[in-house]
């Protein structure tokens, strides 16, 4: 059963959201007598807490990035054929794929004309009538 309406609220009326923020962020209740007996935030707030413990727990475990991890990353990014110089490098050289330039631009592409269409997704043109 949902905690909330489609509006994010409880049955009794509380905003979820204001639960979330309570307990993720530690912010005081915004009704504490209303929550200290209200039956509805009770469960909300202790189903906030256990996926709040889990999150926490997710981000305290160590994340084991592969030694040659690098080496990878440029790999692949070679692999994409033709360099292209970058202007403005005042130390050196910067060159990058022309693939990687290639996808760069079809994505700003993408989002302008997602910013100029009154539907916002999807946004390619191949989807609008
Ligand atoms: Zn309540």
């Amino acid at each position: 059963m949902a905690l909330s309406d489609d509006r994010g609220h409880l049955a009794c009326g509380t905003d979820l959201g204001a639960l979330v923020e309570q307990v993720t962020r530690g912010t005081p209740p915004a009704d504490p007598e209303h929550q200290q007996d209200c039956a509805h935030c009770a469960r909300a707030l202790e189903r906030i807490r256990s996926v709040w413990h889990d999150v926490r727990g997710f981000v305290e475990q160590p994340v084991a990035v592969p030694g040659d991890l690098l080496r990878q990353v440029m790999s692949r990014v070679r692999s994409h054929g033709a360099q292209v110089s970058l202007p403005g490098a005042t130390l050196g050289s910067t060159t990058v794929s022309a693939a990687i330039v290639g996808r760069i631009a079809r994505r700003a592409l993408s989002r302008s004309t997602a910013s100029r269409s009154p539907r916002r997704w999807p946004s390619t043109r191949t989807m609008e009538r």
